[in-house]
Formats: C-alpha cells, structure tokens, sequence
C-alpha cells in the first residue's frame, strides 16, 4: 500500500490542534489533547496504526504561521477557506455546527440576523464566523474579541448586546462559566464544516486522514457527539446573588412568621389571664357572698346568732383585759305574736325589718347588733358605760315607738321592751352578762312593755323564770 510505505517514510507528522477550542479540541489543565477532534484522532491513529506528533500551541494565529513555515503538517478542525486552500489540503467535512446567535435573556422572542442592525454584536476574531458575518451583513456593527469566553462576558455583562458562535462551544462557556443570563435566539445561518487539513506539500496525508475518518462508523460518530455536545440548555444554576436573596427573603419570612405565633400567643396568655382574673373576681365575690349567708340573718340582714355570739365573746374578753366599759343589750319586740295573727306573717317580717332598720340608724358604728330569736335582738355596746347605754337604747325605744309601717288599709305600729347591764366585776362569764339582760328585759315586761330597764335596779330581786333558762343555756 501506497499509504503504509509513506508513512514509515514519514515517522514525525506533526499535527497542531486549536488549542484552545472546547468542546471540539482544546488542552486540559494537564496538557493532554482533547474534545470532538482529539475523540477521532484516537480512532484513526487506532485503526491505522500510526501515531502524531501533537504540539501544543499558543493560540490558532501561531498554528496558521507554524504552518506556512512548514513546521506544522497537519491540523484537526479547520473550516476550509479560500486563502488556506493556497497550502493546505482538506477532508470532507465529519463535524458541522451551527452558529447561532445568542442575546441576554431578557431580549424575548426568536432573532434572525437582519434583526442585529443597529446593535453591539461580536464576532471571535480570525475565525470563519466573522468573515461570513462581515460578507453578507455588512451593515451589522462588529465589535471583535480574541476568544467566544470574552464575547458571552461582555453580551452578559450588557457591554454587547449578542454574540455569533458556533453553538457547542458558547453552551460548554456558559455552563463553565455560569452565564446563566444568556440564551440562544436564534440561527446565523453559518455552519462550520470542520475538517482535517493536510499540507498541500503531503498530499498522501489528506487521503489517509480521510480513509480513517471514513472507518468511523456513524454510530461512533453519535456517540462522539453525544459525549462532548449536551443538546439541553444549559442546566439552570441559581447565582450568588439569587442565592443570597432566597435565603434573604426565607429568613424574612421565618422571622415575621415566628413574630406572628409570638403575637398569637401573647393574645393568648393575655386571653387566659383575662379568663383567669374574672374567675379570680367571681370566686372572690362567691366567698364573700357565702361568708355573709353564713354570718347573717336572711330577714334583717343583721349578724345572725352564731356569728353575733362570737364578736360578742371577743368584745366580752377583750373588755376583761383592758378593764373598759362594756354594755349589753336585749330587746324584745312587745305583743309580736298579736301583730303576726292580726296582720299576717308577712306584715310581721315587714315589721322586723322596719324595726331592723331603725336599730341600726340608731346604734352607733361600733354597736355589734344581732338577731337571736324570732323577734329578739341582742347589742353590744363597746365603750360604753350605764348613762350612755340607757341613753342610746332609750333613743332607740323612742324610734320604734313614732315608727309605723303602712299596710293596705291602714298602718302597723310596734314597740319594744329592752333590758340591759353594765360588764361589771362581779360579771365574769357572757352567760352571766346575757342572764342579767333577759331579767332586766322581763322585768320591762312585766313593767307594762315599751321600756328600757336596767338590771342593776332589779338587782339581788328575784331569780330568773325557769322557761328562760333554757333560752340562755342554748346561747352559750
Ligand atoms: P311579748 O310582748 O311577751 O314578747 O309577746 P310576744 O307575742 O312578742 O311573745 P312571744 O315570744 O310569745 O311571741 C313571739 C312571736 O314571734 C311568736 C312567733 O309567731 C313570732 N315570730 C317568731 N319569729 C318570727 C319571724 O321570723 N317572722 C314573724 N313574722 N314572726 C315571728
Ligand atoms: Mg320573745
Ligand atoms: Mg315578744
């Protein structure tokens, strides 16, 4: 074969990749070749048995001077141009890819070239896109940049407003470089063709470049494809500045929500508290209520009998200590069993409640009045010595006697016998001080009723009657 002898006459081909051209060749950070190209170099140089000799150069500038120096022999992706058919050879076409055109996301709807006039548009220097650009839309204002990273920067920044190039490589930048603002608008309308380029000067080169790339299978070809160029859009990555923001926005949003389940819980607590405190009220209010159930009488109103008994022995041994004087009181009411059969039972509640009330306008503050029987009242008079204790229930007697109480028909007047005594030194228990009251009392009544008595005039006089007895053994 014409192919083998050659090439074991031709050991060093020397083969300069675009150094710099991701996803179809480029170098990776360790120096090692690859992308779309570097893919079927490795399948050719395979299948033939052959290998190159890959020089890493700076830029595609230095590969075409390289070239017409005749240092270099042979190039991996190369659109076939005029000018470069004056020295090198070409394979037909095994890549072609689109270029597009490609704005800021915020520019909507679907752009076709003649759309361009009148913006920034750029265009990678030196490359085939900018020569078709510059011939069949020469109205459109270029601007050119070494390299597609610079132009999608600047259309991303807004320094440009959209970029012609070749699609595969503008979506690997975009994605590597997280320009996640850009998109494609739209077609330029130029393909690239890349093929395989030999020197004009190694014309049996060109035809075994293209006899390997003939062996690819197409289903190889796919797969080369499938490896190197993502048909998706680019992946949507949220940016620093979006991350920032959310986060921003969430933390606003715990923190009001936190605020409101505190305010809800202060309504709350401030609720229960209300709740709470009007109970507080209500039991406070019941108590009081039962203590006075429990500590009057139901019909005056005035200390019931128990409750009396106690402030009354109080007052008694508090008297014993401080040697005062304290005076005692009962008082009757005259003839109540007539006025009840006569009047009726109700009038004869009426009555005590008149009488009730005029006891008490006529006592004094510190007076402890009570009801101990149906129509009997007993009163202690602190501070209170014999003139002065005759004097106030005289005035009391009085009262009752110009007091009358209206009734249908007519009017119902009362009158009360009252007894009382001094707490002298020959006093020494409240049985004997209510024993010299009830006599002094009985004595007003056997007087003629309507009458104050003092025990001391009846002193020494008679013993009590036996049926009182009993009353004054049940108070004590
Ligand atoms: P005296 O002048 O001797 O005291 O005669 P009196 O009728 O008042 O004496 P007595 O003790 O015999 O009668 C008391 C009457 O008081 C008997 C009872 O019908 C009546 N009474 C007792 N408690 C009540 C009451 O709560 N309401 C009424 N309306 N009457 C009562
Ligand atoms: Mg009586
Ligand atoms: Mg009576």
């Amino acid at each position: 074969m014409v192919e083998q002898k050659w090439l074991a006459a031709n050991p060093h081909i020397v083969f300069a990749p675009a150094p710099n051209y991701p996803p179809v060749e480029f170098f990776d950070e360790s120096g090692a070749y690859r992308g779309i190209t570097a893919d079927f170099v490795d399948h050719i140089t395979e299948t033939l048995g052959i290998r190159f000799d890959v020089v890493q150069l700076a830029n595609w500038d230095q590969v075409i001077k390289q070239t017409r120096q005749g240092k270099v022999h042979m190039w991996g992706a190369a659109a076939q141009t005029r000018d470069r058919q004056a020295y090198m050879n070409f394979t037909r076409p095994y890549i072609r890819l689109p270029a597009v055109i490609i704005v800021r996301r915020e520019i909507k709807g679907e752009l076709t070239m003649p759309q361009l006039v009148g913006k920034r548009v750029v265009v990678i220097e030196n490359y085939a896109t900018q020569r078709y650009v510059q011939e069949n839309y020469p109205d459109l204002q270029l601007i050119t940049v070494p390299d597609i990273e610079t132009g999608l920067r600047m259309v991303s920044f807004g320094i440009a407003d959209a970029i012609v190039a070749t699609n595969a490589s503008a979506i690997y930048y975009i994605e590597k470089n997280g320009l996640t603002n850009l998109r494609v608008a739209g077609e330029s309308g130029y393909e690239w063709q890349l093929r395989f380029a030999a020197s004009r000067a190694m014309p049996e080169l060109i035809s075994i470049l293209q006899k390997g790339l003939d062996s690819i299978s197409e289903e190889k070809k796919r797969e080369i494809y499938r490896r190197w160029i993502s048909l998706e859009a680019p992946a949507w990555k949220p940016s620093r500045e979006l991350i920032v923001l959310m986060v921003a926005l969430f933390s606003a949003l715990l923190i009001a929500a936190i605020l409101l389940w505190n305010r809800l819980l202060r309504r709350r607590v401030a609720h229960k508290t209300r709740e709470l405190e009007d109970e507080l009220v209500a039991r406070g209010e019941l108590e009081r209520e039962l203590r006075r159930l429990a500590t009057t009488d139901e019909l005056t109103g005035v200390k019931n009998r128990r409750h009396w008994l106690a402030l009354a022995k109080g007052e008694f041994s508090r008297n014993l200590r401080y040697d005062g004087s304290l005076s005692m009181a009962m008082i009757d009411v005259d003839r109540f069993k007539r006025l009840n059969d006569t009047y009726g039972h109700a009038v004869g509640d009426r009555v005590l409640r008149g009488l009730t009330d005029i006891f008490r306008r006529e006592l004094r503050v510190n007076d402890i009045l009570g009801r101990i029987g149906g129509e009997e009242f007993v009163v202690v008079l602190p501070e209170t010595n014999e003139e002065m204790a005759h004097a106030v229930l005289e005035r009391l007697r009085i009262a009752v006697e110009q007091w009358h109480c209206k009734i249908d028909g007519g009017e119902v007047r009362a009158s009360v016998s009252i007894g009382f005594s001094m707490v002298d030194e020959q006093v020494t228990s409240m049985e004997e001080i209510l024993r010299r009251c009830d006599l002094a009392m009985y004595e007003a009544k056997g007087q003629g009723r309507n009458r104050v008595v003092n025990y001391r005039i009846i002193a020494d006089r008679r013993p009590p009657a036996a049926d009182r007895v009993s009353v004054l053994r049940s108070l004590r």
